[in-house]
């Protein structure tokens, strides 16, 4: 399944080339790989040093999607999952949006996400937090 990301441009002999795995076994166990350059056989100390070919990466996203996506994830590691979302309800027998109406997963993600900990400190009693949100638009 690795196959796609094994196209490399080597740092040692510049080829446009491939990565190769040796496993590494210790007894019967197989504690990790070795990876060389097919061309010149330099050693990669890690898997993160390896220079593979980013054109070479599974595109299942274009590059479009991939800073959306980096966006989404930034500066607010908790995610925008619907469990950090203040329209998260939570009953015995039903997750639900309470502002979608329908039935979510914690996990889920959404557009409207709202972080449920920063609405509940806006909604102090002195800050109407709908009266925050007017005054902001
Ligand atoms: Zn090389």
């Amino acid at each position: 399944m690795n196959v796609k990301k094994m196209a490399i441009v080597c740092v040692a002999c510049g080829a446009d080339t491939f990565i190769r795995r040796e496993p590494v076994y210790e007894g019967f166990r197989k504690t990790g790989e070795r990876l060389f350059c097919v061309s010149c056989g330099h050693e990669y100390a890690a898997e993160a040093d390896v220079p593979y070919k980013t054109a070479a990466k599974p595109q299942v996203f274009t590059d479009a999607d991939r800073s959306q996506r980096v966006d989404l994830f930034q500066g607010d590691e908790k995610g925008r999952n619907c469990r950090h979302c203040r329209h998260y309800v939570v009953n015995p027998f039903v997750q639900r949006c309470s502002l979608h109406r329908i039935e979510v997963q914690a996990t889920d993600m959404c557009d409207d996400f709202s972080a449920a900990s920063e609405a509940k400190e806006e909604a102090s009693e002195k800050d109407d937090p709908l009266a925050k949100l007017l005054r902001r638009g």
